[in-house]
């Protein structure tokens, strides 16, 4: 390879951030590249979790409701979200998942903009966003319809149809990144309504919502929120939206008084009408914890270090690419990615399944595509170097085509 590992082990001595690594648990002999799908384990996490479980719930019982700030957490958490995303404090709530807040935020731009039937999108995003976006449209009747373009047709295809414009800001599959600001300035200019799905941007790299004038967005907790498996989601809505939402799921959780158990449903004021009903407090409380960490460090710090590994990495592989059949899916030019890198493969599902044998662990995104996601907090550039030198030890020695790497598992 091009690049020696010696530079690599250099970068890792003079980087800012390599105090952060410890705070993780990271198993021996993995190289984890897949903190974009799942973040791993704080230890502080971990702590908080045993307390929950034996003080909180164990010994206080429903009291941990007050004594314990529990019915406080989506609030709080939100709050710690916002000061990542430029949300501003009280417009953001953690709760429920992504795909249950994309139907919240899709169902209220609906409803502020009557007139209007299209729901547009484009061909890179989330499944989940689409077919959620698909049933929003059909629940609201009439003419209401979700529209799919491809990524560089979205700015041309706001038409005075349009309610919402809903992306997602870092394509899941390839790291493209749309323009944010440019995007919701256009939407904006048709008079249509911006939704931003950040579950690839929050805790990868620096966000600014309320700077962008978006009006909603949601995210994932446990991607590199590190929040854990299934942690909540969260949403965000602009102020000037916020008391003008009748939420579909209205729920007792985004009453006004939800301990005078009325009859008659009354929306909360402000942001907390989004929620609904009992959240999983296990959940909330871990990625509660797993955010005290942001308040520590300077997302551009971390945004130049995702830089750094990726072009580390991208370089690394471009040595032995062509010669194998792999082909850049991420845009070259950083400003242009999120925090991963992928490449097409035509066996991209065997070769990945090679390197998770080899404890190198990213993942496949069907058809073709391998991905590695960067996650500057616990990953030193000589993993990035690693993995690049195991990638092309599989290649080299086709030990993508043993039949063991070839059986497809329920989850990729
Ligand atoms: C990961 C991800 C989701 C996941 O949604 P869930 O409801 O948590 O399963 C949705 N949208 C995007 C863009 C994602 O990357």
């Amino acid at each position: 390879m091009t690049i020696r590992r010696d530079d690599a082990v250099r970068m890792d001595r003079d980087d800012p951030l390599a105090r952060f690594r410890a705070r993780f648990r990271l198993p021996d002999g993995v190289i984890y590249l897949d903190g974009n799908s799942l973040g791993p384990l704080l230890h502080t996490v971990r702590d908080r979790l045993d307390k929950v479980r034996d003080a909180e719930w164990g010994e206080a019982l429903i009291r941990a409701w007050n004594a314990h700030h529990w019915f406080d957490l989506p609030k709080t958490v939100g709050d710690k979200i916002a000061a990542l995303i430029g949300g501003g404090s009280g417009n953001v709530v953690a709760a429920d998942t992504t795909s249950v807040n994309l139907f919240k935020m899709l169902s209220a731009a609906l409803q502020l903009r009557p007139g209007r039937p299209v729901i547009l999108s484009d061909n890179g995003n989330f499944p989940t966003d689409l077919y959620i976006a698909e049933g929003v449209a059909g629940a609201a009747g009439s003419d209401r319809r979700l529209q799919i373009v491809a990524p560089e047709e979205v700015a041309g295809a706001i038409a005075d149809e349009v309610a919402v414009v809903m992306l997602t800001e870092i394509d899941y599959r390839s790291g493209r990144r749309h323009d944010m600001g440019e995007i919701t300035a256009r939407a904006h200019e048709a008079g249509a309504l911006m939704l931003w799905d950040l579950s690839h941007s929050a805790g990868a790299l620096p966000v600014d919502l309320l700077g962008a004038d978006a009006d909603f967005a949601v995210g994932c907790g446990y991607k590199y929120l590190n929040g854990g498996p299934g942690a909540p989601a969260f949403l965000f809505v602009h102020p000037r939206h916020q008391d003008k939402i009748r939420p579909p799921l209205s729920g007792w959780w985004g009453h006004e008084a939800p301990f005078a158990f009325d009859t008659d449903y009354r929306p909360a004021d402000g942001i907390a009408r989004q929620l609904c009903g009992t959240q999983p407090i296990l959940s909330l409380a871990a990625l509660d914890t797993a955010l005290d960490l942001w308040s520590e460090l300077d997302i551009t710090d971390l945004r130049e270090k995702s830089i750094r590994l990726s072009e580390l990495f991208i370089a690394a592989v471009d040595g032995f690419a062509g010669e194998f059949g792999l082909t850049l899916a991420s845009p070259r030019d950083p400003d242009a990615r999120g925090s991963q890198v992928s490449w097409r493969h035509a066996d991209g599902y065997a070769v990945m399944q090679a390197l998770i044998g080899r404890g190198v662990i990213g993942d496949f995104r069907a058809p073709d595509i391998i991905r590695f996601g960067f996650a500057p907090l616990y990953i030193r550039y000589v993993d990035a170097w690693d993995a690049a030198a195991a990638l092309n030890e599989v290649l080299a020695t086709k030990a993508h085509l043993n039949p063991e790497y070839r059986r497809r598992a329920a989850v990729t």
